[in-house]
């Protein structure tokens, strides 16, 4: 019997150990996110939601052989702690989170890991970990940030603002009007200078900007961010199934 969710969750414990038994099932996608703040108009939990619709898609295009785990939803978001609702935890705890789930797929029986970040204060304590992890643990670990999806040239080709991922501007809103237009709150307001509080200088330029650069988001370009990241994901999985370590 196959896996019958390429969510993890919505399996049964039967179905899991039956479709490693049988060798259907060779890898998990281990999806790291966020809850924090995202400017004034898209809803916190766009990384969160953003990675698990991707790797969900990649895993379902070589179903059955991969599962997707349930998203860390809370991340290394420090940085923006100057705007209330934003959750973090420190590098160390993310990691230790990490960790624990990663050992608990090599006791699970599986050997091939891909690590899908969608949050860039992630990627660092991560990568310092990966070589430890992979020593520690002797499984195939992989990891990509899913914005690594994208070229420059691609980049330049379907963005007015040339920056991806960014922050709340016009990339991840783009995603969140194709895929889930009720977390984007796009409102004609200025900007709310004199009610934010941003205490370093460089992020308050910053802020602002991404403010500006959402007004160029469209549900159009959403769609082929998605199907792009969707695509690379896809391929990385299938070589991670391909290679042994
Ligand atoms: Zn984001």
């Amino acid at each position: 019997m196959p896996i019958r969710s390429v969510l993890l969750g919505e399996n049964t414990r039967f179905d899991f150990r039956t479709s490693i038994r049988e060798g259907s099932l060779r890898a998990a996608i281990l999806p790291v996110a966020a809850t924090e703040q995202h400017n004034e108009h898209l809803a916190m939990h766009h990384d969160s939601r953003s990675t698990e619709l991707l790797t969900a898609r990649a895993a379902r295009a070589l179903f059955p052989r991969v599962v997707v785990c349930p998203v860390v939803t809370v991340g290394v978001s420090g940085h923006w702690m100057d705007h209330p609702g934003t959750l973090s935890l420190s590098a160390g705890n993310f990691n230790a989170v990490v960790f624990d789930i990663l050992s608990s797929l090599r006791s699970a029986g599986l050997a091939k890991v891909l690590i899908v970040n969608g949050h860039g204060g992630n990627r660092r304590p991560i990568e310092a970990a990966l070589g430890e992890w992979r020593s520690g643990l002797g499984i195939q670990i992989e990891f990509c940030s899913y914005w690594e999806a994208y070229s420059p040239a691609f980049i330049r080709a379907n963005t007015a603002t040339g920056e991806v991922p960014g922050h709340a501007a016009e990339f991840e809103t783009s995603f969140a009007l194709a895929e889930f237009p009720e977390s984007v709150h796009l409102t004609s307001a200025p900007y709310p200078e004199s009610e934010l509080r941003i205490t370093d200088p460089p992020r308050a330029i910053d802020d602002r900007r991404f403010f500006e650069g959402a007004r160029h988001a469209t549900a159009e370009k959403g769609r082929l961010y998605v199907e792009h990241a969707v695509a690379y994901l896809t391929e990385r999985l299938r070589r991670l199934l391909e290679t042994d370590a």
